[in-house]
């Protein structure tokens, strides 16, 4: 385990495949870094399903088997791993400090890859409704609706996947979309299209989930056209509107955009130097996997530019390079 009182060269926030990449890079050029991760793993990619366009995989590859493998990539090059929930950072002084709880961490460079979360619709009962009938996650949650009716909210490429997914259990699907015509590519799209469990309702909101004490019962529609409403029967909604990022602990010590994005320059640079930012958290438009991996990848070897420029006094008490005794 790492001792609290060492400065760790690099502390990695985040195991998705950003955070994992700049993990297997940052040991590799022995770094010796610290991810610290919460207590799902693997982040988004988790809780999808194959994933057909990481390269190397010509027949695809589940999301959590590429997660682990580069977790055990990550380690056969010295990373350590710590689970937690990071409560704050300090980034105001150098070396930056990163508390889990009551215990601290103190680093000379910092990557953060936390990712980013699904945006919810904002209805009342929508988060107490987890698990009886609402879910983010159709691979997760799919299999529970094996010939029920279930509705997929969205219209991007998240929301055809999840949709296409659930027919797999559901007896039929319908995605209710805000606007008259998809978000999602054409070649997703035209899955839907030719799915017929699938079922679309065009320029539609939800105003409200209905429920029992079992759970999810319908949901109140309105058309956005016409302002008219009416009930949908379901047994289950999976919400797929697109995520936020994972910031809330940076705001008011790193730039961030009008989204919330960790806002960079020269690759993954931030507004503090010596800390970087990778993945999701700081991409609102390409959010692949692959490219989260590539901005990792440059986070580490940006990290590891800055560790070498730092004043050797600054490097003294984290003997940088011996990654076993620490
Ligand atoms: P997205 O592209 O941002 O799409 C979000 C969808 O939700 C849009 O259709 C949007 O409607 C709708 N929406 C947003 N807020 C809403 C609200 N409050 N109420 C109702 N609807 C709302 O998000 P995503 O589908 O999660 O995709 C994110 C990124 O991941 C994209 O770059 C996508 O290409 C990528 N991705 C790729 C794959 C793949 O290649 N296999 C799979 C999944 C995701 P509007 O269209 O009206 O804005």
């Amino acid at each position: 385990m790492p001792t609290p009182d060492v400065i760790q060269e690099t502390i990695i926030l985040g195991s998705g495949p950003a955070g994992l990449t700049a993990a297997i890079y940052a040991g590799r050029s022995r770094c010796c870094p610290l991810l610290i991760h919460g207590h799902q793993p693997g982040g988004q990619l988790t809780t999808t399903t194959a994933v057909d366009n990481f390269p190397g995989f010509p027949a695809g590859i589940d999301g959590p088997e590429l997660m682990e493998n580069m977790r055990r990539q990550a380690e056969r090059f010295g990373a350590r791993f710590v689970e937690g929930e990071v409560t704050s950072v300090d980034l105001r002084e150098h070396p930056y400090k990163v508390w889990l709880g009551s215990e601290l961490y103190r680093c000379l460079t910092l990557i953060i890859a936390t990712g980013a979360s699904p945006r919810l619709l904002g209805l009342g009962n929508e988060e107490a409704l987890y698990g009886r009938g609402v879910s983010v996650c159709a691979t997760c949650d799919g299999f529970f609706y094996r010939d029920r009716e279930v509705v997929v909210v969205g219209g991007g490429d998240t929301a055809i996947e999840e949709a296409v997914f659930l027919t797999r259990f559901a007896r039929r699907v319908t995605i209710v979309h805000r606007r008259g015509e998809l978000r999602a590519t054409p070649v997703l799209a035209q899955r839907a299209f030719a799915n017929d469990k699938i079922a679309f309702r065009w320029d539609t909101t939800v105003s409200e989930i209905l429920a029992d004490q079992a759970g999810v019962t319908g949901l109140r529609l309105k058309n956005a056209k016409t302002g008219e409403t009416d009930v949908l029967a379901c047994d289950g909604v999976f919400i797929a509107i697109g995520h936020q990022p994972n910031t809330g602990l940076f705001a008011g010590q790193l730039d961030l955009d009008h989204e919330g994005y960790i806002s960079t320059r020269n690759g993954t640079e931030t507004s503090v130097p010596g800390v970087f930012a990778a993945g999701d958290v700081q991409d609102p438009i390409f959010r692949q996997a692959v490219t989260a991996a590539g901005s990792g990848c440059m986070a580490a070897i940006q990290a590891e530019r800055f560790l070498d420029d730092l004043p050797s006094e600054a490097q003294l008490n984290c003997q940088r390079g011996i990654c076993k005794e620490r």
